[in-house]
């Protein structure tokens, strides 16, 4: 049965094909995937502990990578490390004959400080433990294609995605699949916000502060011009836009000196890129500006470019309809307290943008979701009581439940040619809507 549906999001209209997806419930199939990954439970608990317990930040995961890569190569993947030139990337593959190539992202890079407080633990789990139920529908069960698990390091800094992007990560590839734990609520059809970081340094001229203070140009001026001029700007600012800053490097700050060099990090999001770039472009004035009035010399190099994630809706439906059919979370009493919405509430809230994620890049070049999924707590990501959360048995057995209908989504791209040109032909029309 195919249904269309017309959506509005903004000045976008997506034209919807929904196909049923019906398949690996009648074959038995979703009983094998199921299976299989339940028989390594184990060994995804181990893998989940080992990088819970020994947290690495952006491009330092070291022991994740060893972890992530032996357990694939162990279940008889094709591995292949240190891929597209990061030392911390890897790519993992499982073929079976001719066909379309599902992946998955897995990502395992911890916060400075506070571990594991976002959870990617629980993305690397799930990502491999999907990867391991798709693996036995192609090894055991006669269903044709590739499967591929991309290591995805530094997602919370400078974004392993792009530059894997960049390298071809994502050649050939029919979608991108994943999923992200937060505290209350499943999530299908999630959103994410564009982000831009640049860092941004005043140099001026040191001078004695009491016996000169006429001969020096006061880069800390300049720095707090332009702070000022952006807390004004702020009136002019749509609900939706996020401007951060933060001082680096204040240790060569005394009271005595007129500072000559003030380094300082700027953040600037926004519900999209074409949104953001007019907000970037005034950020540019603030700058300049404040470097003219205080005559110091401002330097802005930027260093993180994640767009605005925008999933594809025939994959996040069909993970819905698959998550209420096997895990239906209401009827579960250790789950009954989570809220969940269809794709359909999701799209008309627009996806609820709040964080950023590299996988909004990936998500203009190809088909992709990266659901939410609940864990429980009061700490929100980023706080160490979400770490404590993201380590616990129930957090993993949620992501062992996201996992298989993650395996399933991606067997319905693998399995259905109509499903998987119509959800090519739905996410061209999203992105040409919103070209930038
Ligand atoms: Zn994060
Ligand atoms: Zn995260």
């Amino acid at each position: 049965m195919a249904i269309n549906t017309a959506l509005h999001f903004g000045l976008l209209t997506l034209s919807i094909a929904g196909i049923a997806t019906c398949q690996n419930n009648t074959s038995g199939l979703s009983k094998q995937v199921f299976a299989a990954i339940d028989s390594r439970n184990d060994q995804l608990r181990t893998v989940n502990r080992e990088i819970w317990e020994n947290p690495e930040t952006a491009m330092e995961e070291v022991h994740a990578h060893e972890v992530l890569t032996s357990f694939l190569e162990d279940q008889g993947f094709t591995v292949t490390r240190s891929a597209f030139n990061l030392s911390t990337a890897f790519k993992a593959v499982y073929s079976n004959g001719e066909g379309r190539s599902v992946s998955f992202n897995a990502e395992y890079d911890a916060l400075p400080g506070i571990g594991h407080a976002c959870g990617h633990n629980l993305i690397a789990t799930s990502s491999v433990a999907a990867a391991v139920g798709v693996k036995e529908a192609l090894e055991n069960q006669g269903v044709t294609g590739t499967v591929v698990v991309l290591g995805t390091p530094a997602e919370e800094s400078i974004g392993g995605k792009i530059k894997m992007l960049d390298a071809g990560a994502y050649e050939n590839l029919d979608c991108s699949i994943m999923a992200h734990p937060g505290n209350n609520a499943y999530g299908a059809w999630s959103r994410t916000l564009a982000s831009w970081r640049a860092n941004v340094t005043w140099t001026g001229k040191a001078s004695h502060a009491a016996l000169a203070p006429w001969q020096g140009q006061n880069a800390l001026d300049g720095f707090v011009a332009a702070y000022q001029m952006t807390g004004l700007y702020r009136q002019q600012l749509m609900t939706t836009d996020r401007i951060h800053h933060i001082i680096k490097n204040t240790d060569n700050l005394v009271t005595n000196v007129i500072p000559d060099r003030v380094e300082s990090e700027w953040g600037v999001r926004g519900t999209n890129r074409a949104r953001q770039a007019v907000v970037i472009d005034q950020l540019n004035s603030i700058v300049e500006g404040s470097a003219s009035g205080t005559n110091t010399t401002v330097f802005l190099t930027k260093v993180q470019d994640y767009w605005d994630q925008n999933p594809s809706f025939q994959l996040a439906k069909t993970y819905y309809n698959y998550l209420i059919e096997y895990f239906d979370p209401s009827k579960d009493e250790s789950t009954s307290e989570f809220s969940i919405s269809t794709p359909e509430q999701e799209y008309e809230d627009g996806g609820s943008p709040s964080a950023s994620s590299d996988q909004g890049n990936v998500s203009w070049f190809l088909p992709s979701i990266q659901v939410g999924f609940p864990i429980g707590g009061t700490a929100p990501n980023h706080n160490a009581g979400f770490t404590k959360v993201a380590g616990t048995d129930f957090a993993h057995d949620q992501a062992i439940t996201v996992s298989k209908v993650l395996a399933l989504t991606a067997l319905e791209v693998l399995q259905n040619a109509t499903y998987a040109e119509a959800m090519k032909k739905e996410w061209e029309e999203m992105i040409a809507a919103l070209q930038f």
